[in-house]
């Protein structure tokens, strides 16, 4: 693959091209991110429609896989018959993984926890079934999170806390029991000494890097629109707070990446 001088190979394990604005279609978003030294990326689904445009986009953009998902804050649309659709979606070849889902204490109050929950248990159940990683979302609900995480019986491939802000202990909380964690742009920010301290006490093979876009851009460009072409600027700055060697340190990410979702870029 042709790599302009500079740029380090990096792979977007958490996008919505589906939500960028008008004046940034996904596919000039996708072909700006490859002309940095994009290797792929995963567009998440945050509800059937968008589950659908996922796996859409990963047929029509060559590196471009798809999660199928019902987000915490659509959790009362999670019926028997939206999980037959999504059960049917994950079988597509493109799908590699469930969600995104999880619990949400802080920017969704209008969704009572016991219906983000049960929405939760029906993604648990699908991962379960069709063996693919979960993407979860958490926020301001770790306790409760983990509490169903252990009352399903989850072994295998199980899954990554996506966009992780939380504390020392809610990462090993999320780390002892097999699961991931993913940074997004909000590492750049000012505000996230906390995140950047705890970063190198992660075991690096459990890292993912992803932007999140068209939320949370890094800095210097926070509160414009995300694209994956940013995602470099993450990219570096854990880089340089885990004192490694940008190359050596987008490799390891790429591996993990490969590994994680049982995928070849
Ligand atoms: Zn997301």
């Amino acid at each position: 693959m042709a790599e302009s001088s500079g740029t380090l190979p990096f792979f977007d394990t958490h996008a919505h091209l589906n939500l960028l604005p008008p004046e940034l279609p996904a596919r000039q978003a996708y072909d700006r991110a490859v002309s940095r030294g994009m290797a792929g990326l995963v567009n998440i689904g945050t509800r059937l429609a968008s589950s659908r445009e996922s796996i859409a986009l990963a047929e029509e953009l060559p590196q471009v896989w798809a999660t199928v998902g019902i987000h915490p804050s659509e959790a009362s649309a999670t019926d028997a018959e939206a999980v037959n659709r999504l059960r049917e979606l994950s079988r597509h070849p493109r799908v590699v993984g469930i969600g995104e889902t999880g619990l949400d204490r802080a920017d969704i109050p209008e969704t009572p926890l016991a219906v983000q929950e049960a929405s939760l248990r029906e993604h648990v159940r699908l991962a379960r079934e069709r063996d693919l990683p979960l993407i979860l979302h958490c926020r301001d609900a770790f306790a409760p999170l983990f509490a169903v995480l252990d009352s399903e019986e989850l072994s295998g491939r199980r899954g990554v806390f996506h966009c992780f802000t939380g504390s020392r202990e809610e990462a090993y909380g999320a780390l002892d029991r097999g699961f991931w964690l993913s940074f997004s742009g909000i590492l750049t920010f000012k505000s996230a000494q906390g995140l950047r301290d705890l970063l190198p006490e992660i075991p690096r093979d459990r890292i993912l890097l992803e932007t999140d876009c068209p939320y949370l851009a890094p800095v210097p460009f926070r509160g414009k629109t995300n694209e994956p072409a940013l995602l470099p600027e993450t990219l570096a700055v854990a880089a340089r707070v885990l004192g490694e060697e940008p190359q050596a340190f987008s490799e390891t990410v790429l591996a993990n990446t490969r590994r994680f979702f049982a995928i070849e870029f």
